[in-house]
């Protein structure tokens, strides 16, 4: 046996945590870390939110898992509020990011499928796009470091350039079922897709007959300082997938739907035993109180344009480190002259955390509670961080 008894298919930080507290991880020693990770865009609400805390361990007292044989009381309300605060009809709990694409995207198969159109299976997506480490979604996200050695790539993805309009009218063919898309990639370097963009990708769905598909997997459930992030540019899709911060932590995926989009979702056509199970739901549904309540989203608003605004100065003062600052709301990146992994190892090295994405960017992704002065300390170690890496002779 090599090493350690796990797979050793993560490069993990030597890092390992003990405790966490609202914006901070703690390790063994006690050394305390401002993370700008929370857990890639999972933590919304920080560690240990006294709400959360109590939802699950009150949960965990009364009753952990029944089945989807059963109602699941916790479940319809979760789903019920999900529909009341979106474009959605019908939700499909899972337990990951993957499962709720790989819902959403047997969904759209299903539908074209029962509206006459079996024929329809074809889905489109975008390069650089990120969707899940399952067979189908390595197909979606089309990255060949992902598919490389797994087998025949699952049939039915059809790749275009990040945002090229004209691609994906010439890639719609009468095998087309389904255009997915992530409003913001995240894995793919924290790039929006431009309002107009996605205005044109719901007219070419309904002039085709196609669903459109929102991965919200990581810009959802409140990062963009909107519930979700379509809603920024008013496009409704008929199909989305989101995770990561509707359960704060605990595994919880979802996938939402328009009642025509999921008509040919009937019974037995899928399933899940552990998808919306009471604990998950519990937390699921302490997550929506918080980020639902009054003036919560409006905070996000205003903290993010603060993080923004010091990153750009920061970016002003290193432009041989820094080349921008790009994102929305608390989903930011920093596009980077120097290496990405570098400028991570430097944060590293000031107690602070933070994610690498494509296109040499590293993403800070705050628990959505993150208060104004984590943000001016979190700004202070980026600048110390950025001056270390910064070699203004060289660059002159
Ligand atoms: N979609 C997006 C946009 C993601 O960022 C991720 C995970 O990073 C996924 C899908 C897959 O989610 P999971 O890892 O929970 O399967």
């Amino acid at each position: 046996m090599s090493g350690s008894a796990l797979y050793e298919t993560f490069s993990r930080a030597p890092l390992a945590f003990e405790r966490g507290e609202g914006c901070w991880l703690i390790d063994g020693k006690g050394e305390r870390y401002l993370d700008f990770a929370a857990g890639i865009a999972v933590n919304s609400l920080g560690h240990s939110h006294p709400a959360l805390v109590s939802a699950l361990t009150e949960q965990a007292g009364k009753l952990w898992h029944v089945s989807n044989l059963y109602e699941i009381p916790g479940q319809s309300r979760l789903a019920e509020r999900l529909v009341a605060n979106s474009f959605a009809d019908k939700v499909f709990f899972t337990n990951s990011g993957a499962e709720a694409l790989e819902c959403a995207i047997k969904t759209a198969r299903r539908y074209q499928y029962v509206s006459g159109h079996p024929e329809r299976f074809r889905t489109i997506t975008f390069e650089g796009a990120f969707h899940g480490r399952t067979l189908a979604t390595i197909a979606a996200g089309g990255q060949a470091k992902y598919l490389e050695g797994f087998g025949p790539k699952v049939e039915g993805f059809d790749q275009v350039p990040f945002g090229d309009i004209e691609a994906v009218e010439k890639a719609i063919t009468p095998e087309t079922a389904a255009i997915l898309i992530e409003p913001v990639q995240g894995e793919g370097g924290i790039r929006e897709v431009p309002a107009q963009t996605l205005r044109r990708l719901r007219e070419l769905c309904d002039e085709n007959g196609l669903l459109l598909i929102f991965d919200e997997v990581q810009c959802g459930v409140g990062r963009t300082g909107k519930l979700f992030a379509y809603e920024w540019s008013g496009v409704a899709p008929d199909l989305m997938a989101i995770a990561k911060g509707i359960g704060g932590g605990f595994p919880v995926g979802a996938c939402l739907a328009t009642d025509e989009a999921a008509k040919g979702m009937t019974p037995g056509v899928h399933g899940t035993t552990f998808g919306g199970n009471p604990l998950a739901m519990a937390v699921g549904n302490a997550v929506l109180d918080v980020v639902l309540a009054d003036g919560f989203l409006d905070e996000v608003k205003r903290k993010a344009l603060l993080l923004k605004q010091g990153l750009a100065g920061v970016a002003d003062e290193f432009p041989d480190v820094i080349e921008e600052a790009r994102g929305t709301g608390l989903l930011l990146g920093v596009k980077c002259r120097v290496q990405n992994t570098k400028m991570q190892a430097g944060l590293r090295d000031e107690k602070m955390l933070s994610v690498t994405a494509g296109d040499n960017v590293v993403r800070l992704l705050p628990p959505l509670t993150v208060s104004d002065e984590e943000i001016r300390d979190a700004l202070g170690r980026i600048r110390d961080a950025a001056s270390r890496l910064s070699t203004p002779a060289a660059a002159e």
